[in-house]
């Protein structure tokens, strides 16, 4: 293969969400696979929708997610500029070669009648196309209506034939343009629409493969018609599946469909969506499910990117996510998790935060749950005194072993209160109240509030000597009201 150039071409009308996150991936991994260049490319053409929130929305989201780009609009490159808004100058040249070859033409028909004429033929189940009024005006009729200051839109003059492109994803395909008309390329001059902006900066940016969503396959024979038109050559289409809701319908936000921003806050990791992305569509032929960016890059192939849609799964999003918590070193754990500690008010430091997060480090799916786990170390919450009570046990022996433990830890200093020096005692305790069940159930949900959490001790250390104590009082004073 020559060299590889690849563009991702968001329009900043909305958020970077998860189905234009995953193009740019599939971007990313094919033009490394070969590398090639990946180019980053605004399509702000439509003025009234584009804000520069969505595009610095979209750019901090590809960066958070390490898809990194060699070209684009901050960091330049040599086709800069690389948003649409600033390259009319170039739109320009090629509508007017459009216009002055007669493959384009002025359109001076008024909305209301292009909407009437739409009405019409869907009403008589055709085609809704261009009725090519404006075709074959005179070049008098057109200076006459330009110089009355009539409003007009350049019109593209679609070849009447059919258009075949080999997809790399979805094979031969065939289109015929008779059902798609003259289609509209741009407001004037320099102002060009969507089809046009995107053939010209194709070409101009010397892209080879055009990887997107299949939304964009209807596109794809007009772009192609253009690029005819313009003697450009045709590049390489690849399009990807549609990413679907759990119930195989368009992704909701239920399912997901949200800023990749907002997967960053929930306290998914950027190495998770990307490995979860990757699998959204794409199929490695083996069980194997986890793949670091290198291993994709390495591993990924278009023939293995199935044709049809691709089930959003949050589950999977997060044992994906749950799988390389689990791998993260304590150290930077501790650090993702620090300021959902800090946010909630609950004071902590280096230490207490470390051992909290060895503890819990299994449990966390995402980074912010660890809040909803590990809120006992900071406040208990309120439970049924039943729960105290061991499954084999009873409301006396759960009172006494707890009374005992609350009378030895009492005699334990503050400084030496650590699990090295608990942990003889509950060994005694143990072996006096007849095995560990009796004293470390009660314990545990003494200390947690909890019937399902980390062993007593390792607790019992990380509150501290004081609060401890205290937490075992509650829970004697629970016992004894019912
Ligand atoms: N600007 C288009 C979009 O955001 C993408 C165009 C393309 O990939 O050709 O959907």
């Amino acid at each position: 293969m020559g060299v590889v150039r690849t563009r991702i071409a968001p329009s900043p009308t909305g958020f970077l969400h998860i189905g234009t996150a995953r193009t740019a991936l599939f971007n990313y991994i094919f033009t490394k696979k070969y590398q090639g260049q990946f180019v980053l490319r605004i399509e702000d053409t439509d003025i009234e929708r584009s804000d520069e929130k969505f595009e610095m929305d979209i750019i901090e989201g590809l960066k958070w997610l390490g898809l990194n780009w060699d070209e684009g609009p901050e960091i330049g490159g040599d086709y800069a500029p690389y948003r649409q808004s600033e390259r009319n100058y170039t739109y320009a040249k090629y509508t007017q070669k459009l216009l002055d070859e007669n493959k384009a033409y002025y359109c001076f028909c008024s909305q209301e009648e292009l909407e009437a004429q739409r009405a019409d033929l869907i009403s008589e189940g055709l085609a809704p196309i261009y009725s090519g009024k404006c075709r074959n005006l005179s070049k008098e009729e057109i200076a006459e209506k330009l110089n009355g200051n009539n409003k007009y839109i350049i019109r593209f003059k679609m070849p009447g034939k059919k258009i075949f492109f080999d997809d790399m994803i979805r094979g031969n395909l065939e289109f015929d343009t008779e059902l798609v008309g003259d289609f509209a390329i741009a407001k004037n001059i320099g102002i060009p629409l969507y089809n046009f902006a995107v053939v010209v900066d194709d070409f101009e940016m010397k892209i080879t493969h055009i990887i997107r969503g299949e939304d964009h396959i209807s596109n794809t024979p007009k772009q192609i018609a253009l690029c005819e038109a313009l003697d450009f050559p045709i590049l390489q289409y690849a399009h990807l599946p549609l990413i679907l809701g759990h119930d195989r319908s368009k992704m909701s936000k239920r399912d997901g469909a949200t800023s990749i921003i907002e997967y960053k806050k929930q306290g998914f990791l950027p190495e998770a969506m990307i490995n979860f992305m990757a699998l959204l569509g794409w199929n490695p032929g083996t069980n194997k499910e986890i793949f670091s960016i290198k291993e994709l890059e390495k591993e990924f192939s278009m023939e293995r990117i199935q044709k049809s849609g691709a089930i959003f799964n949050i589950q999977k999003l997060e044992s994906i996510n749950a799988h390389y918590i689990k791998k993260m070193t304590l150290e930077k754990l501790a650090d993702l998790c620090a300021p959902y500690f800090k946010k909630a008010g609950y004071k902590t430091n280096d230490e207490k935060l470390k051992k909290i997060i060895k503890l819990e480090q299994e449990r966390i799916k995402k980074i912010s749950d660890i809040l909803e786990i590990a809120k006992f170390f900071f406040e208990p919450s309120d439970y049924l005194a039943e729960i105290l009570i061991w499954k084999k046990s009873n409301k006396e022996k759960a009172l006494a072993t707890l009374k005992d433990v609350l009378k030895n830890f009492e005699s334990v200093a503050d400084n030496n209160f650590n699990i090295q020096n608990l942990k003889p005692i509950l060994d005694i305790l143990t072996e006096k109240h007849n095995g560990a069940g009796e004293v470390f159930w009660p314990l545990r949900v003494a200390l947690s509030s909890q019937e399902s959490s980390p062993p007593p001790l390792e607790i019992a250390e990380i509150l501290d000597k004081k609060e401890t104590l205290k937490r075992i009082k509650i829970a004697i004073d629970k016992l004894m009201q019912i």
